[in-house]
């Protein structure tokens, strides 16, 4: 079996300055040809799509063409994206023929010229393939869906989880894949675009509404002829002509199924929309004392309206001026990204101390630095090889660990991860598990702390990927749409 292998994936947040270039995808891991197997064995989508073939025995002739993660950012400058689309072109092209494409994306991607970047790659990809070849992707439950996507797309399967299993939802499409290759099933799609954008706060598909529409979805799932069921919570952060939630639903050669499952689920998360709307977070001056009052750590602070993981750059101050103001005389971890902080202080050197105006100059729509004055404990950074959310590692550039009072500061010239994962600060020696407070930069990603965590604080920040939605200035997004709108029905 000759199977096309590629992964662009990137997740824009609109109301987020910076713009996403190569350098950024670089961060994350760009591999072409060979290196894209090397790399991604066992890790990510593609690992999956491997592991999978290996499981049903495929034989397999992988033609890998290119892997290219961007990590969540601003908008994707056209440059990048006619690079991107070039190796995604010629890579088929030289592929030719195959019997199919296993095309990992994450599905809320866009560019300054291009406000649906998946639609635009998937359809250079059939115009190269031609009708009648099986495209399948693996998508992220946060993408938004759109008609181009649909028509170019012979089958796809979202994440089931979030946080998110990039390995596993890898294998399932890749299941998906060897079975239309192979003639086993006809998949046959419908789907429901629903007007509603709602905040993060309620993304986790452990508990509440979320849960329970994910749950849905499995228990369609069940039935005789269904592919796959997949529920898309859209990102919150994406202002695009086509942006809101959907629901795609895989049939084997049964549109009328389809047809009737797709709008059943679009309907419960309609019926259910009130549940997905409730707060959880608190001002930053609660949430601080909060975290200092608590009886033992480790104690996340959620930065909700900062989050790496949704787009935003990592350089909000507005937690770390409330810890100063406060006082904070217990140890507590923060990242920050600001790269003229990280070359002051690589001047200066370790050992030495030095007044600094921190942070808030990235997103500077929604921080201010803030005045520090920190002792450059340790001068580090680089790529760190940890697994985190479908990577096999990132690259934080430069970056220099500060100390003020018992606050210990990463500061780094690139977001990285934001600190999400331990490994950021095990690299300066330090073990989160002995802090009292720890900034995380995401409002679900605590997966890789849940071992020592004692509590997690929603804190409601402002920022790029902030929960009050209401105050983005909204330009392209289909109106009416709830609950920016009221809507007497979603049809
Ligand atoms: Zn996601």
């Amino acid at each position: 079996m000759r199977i096309a292998i590629a992964h662009i994936g990137q997740e824009t947040g609109s109301f987020t300055p910076t713009r996403t270039t190569l350098d950024t995808f670089r961060q994350f891991g760009l591999y072409e040809g060979a290196e894209v197997l090397a790399k991604m064995q066992g890790v990510g989508p593609i690992g999956g799509f491997l592991a999978a073939a290996a499981e049903e025995g495929v034989d397999l002739t992988p033609l890998p063409i290119i892997q290219a993660w961007g990590g969540a950012n601003g908008p994707l400058t056209a440059e990048t994206l006619a690079f991107l689309e070039a190796r995604l072109v010629a890579g088929l092209q030289q592929a030719a023929p195959v019997d199919g494409f296993f095309f990992s994306l994450h599905g809320a991607a866009a560019a300054e010229n291009e406000p649906d970047v998946e639609g635009h790659l998937l359809a250079a990809a059939r115009q190269v393939l031609g009708p009648g070849t099986p495209i399948v992707a693996p998508l992220d439950h946060h993408a938004n869906v759109t008609a181009r996507m649909m028509a170019h797309l012979t089958g796809l399967v979202a994440h089931r989880t979030q946080p998110h299993l990039p390995f596993e939802t890898g294998k399932l499409a890749a299941h998906l894949l060897f079975a239309t290759v192979r003639g086993a099933v006809q998949p046959t799609m419908a789907w429901r675009k629903i007007p509603i954008i709602t905040h993060q706060e309620q993304f986790l598909t452990s508990h509440g509404p979320m849960k329970a529409w994910f749950d849905r979805a499995r228990a369609l799932e069940q039935q005789p002829g269904v592919l796959s069921v997949s529920p898309f919570p859209m990102q919150p952060w994406l202002d695009a002509p086509e942006g809101g939630w959907a629901v795609v639903v895989v049939t084997n050669a049964n549109p009328a199924l389809a047809e009737q499952l797709a709008e059943q689920l679009a309907q419960m998360a309609w019926d259910q929309r009130d549940s997905f709307m409730v707060y959880e977070s608190i001002p930053v001056a609660e949430a601080v004392r909060r975290a200092v009052d608590a009886p033992r750590g480790l104690v996340i602070l959620s930065d909700t309206g900062d989050s790496v993981f949704g787009g935003a750059p990592g350089d909000s101050t507005h937690i770390l001026r409330e810890l100063l103001a406060q006082g904070v005389d217990q140890p507590t971890l923060l990242p920050i990204v600001d790269a003229e902080a990280v070359a002051a202080a690589v001047r200066v050197g370790a050992g030495s101390q030095l007044p600094l105006e921190l942070g808030g100059k990235l997103a500077t729509n929604f921080h201010r630095p803030v005045a520090v004055t920190a002792t450059v404990a340790a001068l580090g950074g680089g790529r760190i090889h940890a697994e985190v959310v479908g990577m096999e590692s990132f690259d934080m550039g430069r970056a220099a660990l500060l100390q003020a009072g018992l606050i210990q500061i990463v500061v780094s010239e690139r977001e990285g991860v934001g600190g999400n994962h331990p490994a950021v600060y095990r690299h300066f020696g330090i073990e989160p598990a002995h802090a009292k407070i720890i900034v995380l930069k995401t409002a679900s990603n605590f997966q890789y702390y849940a071992d020592v965590t004692a509590e997690i604080i929603r804190v409601n920040t402002p920022g790029p990927t902030m929960s009050h939605l209401e105050h983005f200035p909204w330009r392209a997004l289909p109106r009416p749409i709830w609950p920016l709108d009221t809507r007497a029905d979603w049809r």
